[in-house]
């Protein structure tokens, strides 16, 4: 059976007052005090952000650590729509969070990356969601399952919500990184790819943790055609009582947003031929790859027969440890990374065994 498109609006359709790509989200990771809600809001408004964030609910890893102001919050966030004219955000885990945001007009919802990655969690917020007519963004979730994501985009769509966003903040990893949250930009783009429409924010506070990469992160999403950038900013950015490492002053966020480049997918004035010819030439190299790849796995079949005739293993560790330091060599001198040529040739070889597998198990 062919999976259902999700009808997803796009953002251009989304009808919000003073939206347009790129959308900005910003305001602090947590609500503090009212006067810091209010006067972090008061000072985007001024360098043109109309969408507001702000986590009144923190999901922490540790207890003890600052757990949010609670529903307290949200009254300074209404006072925040009342005297800005801003759009209001916040972050709902759990049934309680997405009715009392609602009730005091919070104009849009996001997800989590802990609560996206909680499929029971995600399917009680969407039933409370049935007949709102709000955005919902959905973070990813913390661990890199596109499936997942996906699935958590579902549960929201058949509440009846359409207008969807998708936040890119980055997976958790156990080893040591640059980054908090290691992009991995091939699951954003992928979860693009399954879900055409779906609005694409990326959230280089989250990926990046420190004030150094929010620029580079938010250049490099928008240069892979996000939709949108949601920052975290801060009146006093080193006193935060949650990711003060990440915060910026809205003074300096205005500095990042003018200096980034937004590229167009299709100038009017470039030259498309150019751009046509070059994915002419990938085509016909990729076309040329695919039939080496053929090629070879015949091969691989010729060698599981003669390894079955004879009596051999077919996984041969000798052969194999050669095999990879030979085309790492050899990548190097052609300018290809040793991670890039090491896991193609995993996948080849896998493959490879899967094929000689076959012949062998006749
Ligand atoms: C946040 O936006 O402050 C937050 C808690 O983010 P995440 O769910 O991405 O960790
Ligand atoms: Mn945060």
């Amino acid at each position: 059976m062919m999976k259902e498109e999700l009808q997803l609006i796009e953002l251009k359709d989304w009808g919000l007052e003073n939206v347009d790509k790129p959308l900005i989200i910003s305001g602090p990771c947590s609500a503090e005090t009212e006067e810091q809600v209010l006067e972090t809001a008061h000072q985007l408004k001024k360098i043109g952000v109309n969408i507001y964030r702000a986590g009144i609910w923190k999901p922490r890893t540790k207890p003890g650590s600052f757990e949010g102001v609670g529903s307290e919050g949200l009254q300074w966030l209404r006072k925040v729509k009342e005297e800005t004219g801003m759009l209001i955000s916040t972050e709902v885990a759990n049934v309680k969070h997405v009715y009392e945001a609602l009730r005091v007009g919070v104009d849009i919802l996001w997800i989590g990356a802990r609560t996206s990655a909680n499929p029971f969690a995600m399917q009680e917020i969407a039933d409370a969601l049935q007949g709102v007519d709000i955005p919902i963004l959905i973070k990813n979730p913390v661990n890199p399952d596109v499936d997942l994501w996906e699935g958590a985009i579902e549960r929201i769509y058949k509440a009846g919500i359409r207008r969807i966003g998708a936040i890119h903040r980055g997976f958790s990893s156990y080893e040591h990184s640059i980054y908090r949250n290691v992009p991995q930009w091939q699951l954003a783009i992928d979860i693009q790819r399954r879900l055409p429409n779906l609005v694409m924010i990326n959230d280089p506070s989250h990926i990046g943790g420190k004030r150094e990469l929010i620029q580079p992160i938010s250049q490099k999403a928008m240069d892979l055609n996000f939709d949108g950038l949601m920052i975290e900013s801060h009146i006093d950015p080193d006193k935060a009582w949650s990711d003060a490492k990440q915060q910026i002053t809205p003074e300096t966020l205005n500095l990042i947003l003018e200096s980034i480049v937004i590229r167009d997918v299709n100038p009017e004035n470039a030259s498309l031929d150019t751009l046509e010819n070059l994915r002419h030439k990938i085509d016909k190299i990729d076309d040329d790859l695919m039939d080496l790849l053929q090629e070879r796995m015949k091969v691989s079949l010729n060698i599981g027969q003669y390894k079955k005739e004879n009596n051999m293993t077919i996984f041969q560790q000798g052969r194999w440890n050669t095999l990879l330091k030979n085309h790492k060599i050899k990548g190097n001198k052609r300018e290809l990374g040793e991670e890039f040529i090491s896991k193609v040739y995993k996948a080849i070889h896998q493959e490879s065994i899967n094929k000689q597998n076959e012949v062998m198990n006749e």
